[in-house]
């Protein structure tokens, strides 16, 4: 439900995405890998429009986000971009309200559900993301992987269709990216097509259906997880994985 075609993004004269052509499957799990500063982050940006593109073409849900031939109108940009939701390695939860009223606000904002439903809802998947105890609590009353967990309960109850993950566990100590992870990995089975930027190479491998591999702006190598960690012949990938 992603097709990306020759896709080019540069910052001044600097080539950082080159030629980057993927497609993605609906419901599909993909884990994007790679050294700093390789264009990872800069790709999940172009998903959703965060960053504009030079050329090429990116189709969701088949139809063009943006494209060199047809661009498509505001108000069918903004349909798409309801489908799709971002989760960043910093929370960026609103610091002045409590758990339950950072996931009803957009909601209530931009998705216009009245405030009854919203509450509803938002009980409701926080209950799922195992925080049903801290619902009133503040984001400073929360640890970083309770409040990553809100962070993601705000963008799955709008019933995401696509939902991208940048290095959700990348600011958090050690014992508490596995409750983020085990969070992720539970929506497995929800039909959520995920693309997920991470350095958690076991989670990686366990996770994902197809890995993605990229090295100073291109994509090296995309494969089944077994393939790409056990990939021998790619010196590249295996003197990167032997880092972890
Ligand atoms: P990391 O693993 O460190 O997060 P990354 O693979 O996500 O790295 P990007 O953040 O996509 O890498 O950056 C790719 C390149 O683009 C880097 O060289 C970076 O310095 C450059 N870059 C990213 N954003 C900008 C920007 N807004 N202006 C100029 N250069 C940028
Ligand atoms: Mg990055």
């Amino acid at each position: 439900s992603i097709k990306i075609k020759n896709l080019n993004k540069s910052f001044g004269n600097l080539n950082i995405l080159k030629d980057v052509s993927l497609d993605i499957n609906k419901g599909e799990i993909i884990s994007i890998i790679g050294p700093s500063g390789s264009g990872k982050s800069t790709l999940l940006r172009c998903f959703i429009d965060l960053e504009k593109i030079d050329s090429g073409t990116l189709e969701v849900f088949r139809s063009p986000l943006v494209c060199d031939k047809r661009n498509p109108g505001k108000k069918e940009k903004t349909e798409i971009l309801k489908k799709m939701g971002m989760v960043f390695q910093s929370f960026n939860l609103f610091p002045h309200k409590t758990a339950l009223e950072n996931v009803m606000e957009p909601l209530i904002v931009v998705d216009k559900v009245k405030k009854e439903a919203a509450l509803k809802k938002a009980m409701e998947i926080l209950t799922m993301v195992g925080l049903e105890d801290r619902m009133n609590n503040y984001p400073q009353a929360l640890s970083g992987g309770q409040q990553q967990r809100v962070a993601i309960a705000r963008v799955l109850a709008r019933n995401p269709k696509i939902l991208l993950f940048d290095e959700p566990t990348s600011a958090l100590d050690p014992e508490m990216v596995k409750e983020v992870l085990t969070v992720i990995e539970s929506l497995r089975d929800t039909g959520i097509t995920m693309v997920i930027v991470s350095h958690e190479m076991k989670f990686v491998k366990q996770v994902s259906d197809r890995v993605v591999f990229m090295d100073c702006g291109t994509i090296l190598s995309c494969d089944t997880p077994d393939k790409i960690f056990n990939s021998a012949e790619n010196e590249r990938i295996s003197k990167f994985l032997n880092n972890f």
